[in-house]
Parts: structure tokens; C-alpha cells; sequence
């Protein structure tokens, strides 16, 4: 296997209290990880330290990709969508990232933009403003737009949460495109039968790495059972481990 990215004794705090804790592994170039756990377990904020969004409290994240290697979804709720911006625009924010802000936008990457949205299903669906879309047809659209940034590794926080089953199926085919492209590929999932399903290694994380390895092995019952106990635990250990705090990265 080669190491993508390599997480070496990975401990993340918000306000001295670790989110996640001791965590040590490595992403294989072009695997399909889930990260499971239940509701607190750190999952976000272990993206986001994977991102370089959170400085490690201890330990590192270690990988040789620049930012805008990185194709990042973050979970709905942190994503605001009553900016007045239509959808081809919503969709060229992912050129305009990986290029730098100031960079040109090219007739090609309008027309690339344009094969994003048929690819996600939304012909016709360029000019419409994004205030407009329903839950589903607004993921799709930030699929295409990650589809035109066109990165090696990325990274999906909770993207069919709240999303209907047919819009998950087509953006669950995109995510097997990639994987046969050889991205790396790493979601974060709730739905244990999708993860059992299209996701061939788990990372299950209870703040604490309850497993790493091949689906089957790690969503074991006695894992899972485990997982839980540990989240029932989490406000007697809160202070049980006190790292300096990190100012954001
Ligand atoms: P998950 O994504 O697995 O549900 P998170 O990574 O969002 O978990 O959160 C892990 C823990 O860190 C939770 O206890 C949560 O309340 C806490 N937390 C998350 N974000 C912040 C923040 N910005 N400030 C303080 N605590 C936070
Ligand atoms: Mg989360």
C-alpha cells in the first residue's frame, strides 16, 4: 500500500477538550474509506484536520498534497446557499479554488462546467439559483463542482444526509467513478448499509479509533457495541486528557 496521507498519534481539542484522540493511520493512495461513529465522535473535525482546517493539539497529519489537491464537502449544515449565485457559478467556484482566485476562467472550463452538471443530472439547470433547488438537486451541484475541480483526494462530510435515495444512488455511482480513476476517496457516513455496501475500508472513530481496516472486519458487532459505550462514556473522560490548546490552523 502507499500512504496518501498518514495520520501519526492525531489528537484535535477544541477549548483543551480532545475531539479526537490518539488516532494514528494511513489513507492508501486511491482507497474508498468511510469514517463511522456515532453523533460527537469527531468525525468533522478529524476531516478537517485532514484538510489542514484545525492545527493538531499533538501528533500530525503528514502528506505531501497541496491545498488544492484537496476536493472537500463540507456537512450541510455549515454550507449557506442563500447567497444569491446561480448554479454554473456555484459549479466554476471549483475552478476559481483550485486555480487561486484570481485566476482566468476559460471558455473550456464553461463548457467543462456545463458537462459537470449533465453528468450530476442538472442539464438545463445553469441558471438557476441555487435558493431554488431542493436538498438533493443542491448536493448534485456541489458534486459537479467537484467534479470539475477534478482533485486527487476527496473528502465528503455526511453528503447524503438528508438526501433522497435516488439522488444518493446517482452521487453514490460518482463516487465509484472516482474510486476507478484512483482517487482517494473518504466520507463520512451515517447509513451503515451504505458504507457496508460501496465502501471497502472504515475508519471507525469514537474520538478514539475503534478500527481502521477492511469494512467487514472493523463494522463489527462487537466494534459497534464498543463505539457506543465509548460515546456513553465521553463527559466522565472529558478532562481525562489535557493537550495544549490550538489556535486555528
Ligand atoms: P461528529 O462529526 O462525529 O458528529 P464533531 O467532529 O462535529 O463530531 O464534534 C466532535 C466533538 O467536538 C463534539 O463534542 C462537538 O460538540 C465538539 N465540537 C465540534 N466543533 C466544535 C467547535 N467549533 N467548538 C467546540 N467544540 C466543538
Ligand atoms: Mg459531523
Amino acid at each position: 500500500m502507499t500512504p496518501v496521507i498518514r495520520l501519526e498519534d492525531l489528537t484535535v481539542a477544541y477549548n483543551r477538550h480532545p475531539a479526537v484522540h490518539h488516532v494514528t493511520g494511513a489513507f492508501a493512495r486511491g482507497s474508498l474509506t468511510a469514517i463511522a461513529g456515532p453523533n460527537g465522535a469527531g468525525k468533522s473535525t478529524l476531516v478537517k484536520a485532514i484538510m489542514g482546517e484545525l492545527r493538531p493539539a499533538e501528533g500530525r497529519v503528514e502528506h505531501r498534497l497541496a491545498r488544492a489537491e484537496f476536493g472537500y464537502l463540507p456537512q450541510a449544515a455549515e454550507i449557506d446557499r442563500r447567497f444569491p449565485i446561480s448554479v454554473i457559478d456555484t459549479v466554476m467556484l471549483g475552478v476559481w479554488k483550485s486555480r487561486g482566485a484570481f485566476g482566468r476562467v476559460a471558455p473550456a472550463d464553461i463548457k467543462r462546467a456545463g458537462e459537470a452538471l449533465a453528468a450530476v443530472g442538472l442539464d438545463g439547470f445553469a441558471r438557476r439559483h441555487v435558493g431554488s433547488l431542493s436538498a438533493g438537486q443542491f448536493q448534485r451541484v456541489l458534486f459537479a463542482r467537484l467534479l470539475l475541480q477534478d482533485a486527487g483526494v476527496i473528502l465528503l462530510d455526511e453528503p447524503f444526509t438528508a438526501i433522497d435515495a435516488r439522488t444518493t444512488r446517482d452521487l453514490l455511482d460518482i463516487v465509484a467513478r472516482w474510486h476507478g480513476e484512483g482517487r482517494t476517496v473518504i466520507a463520512v457516513l451515517h447509513d451503515f448499509d451504505v458504507v457496508r455496501t460501496h465502501f471497502p475500508q472504515t475508519l471507525l472513530l469514537a474520538r478514539e479509533l475503534v478500527g481502521w481496516g477492511p469494512t467487514a472486519d472493523v463494522m463489527s458487532a462487537a466494534n459497534l457495541m464498543k463505539a457506543r459505550a465509548m460515546a456513553e462514556r465521553w463527559d466522565e473522560d472529558a478532562a481525562a486528557c489535557t493537550p495544549q490548546e490550538a489556535p486555528a490552523a
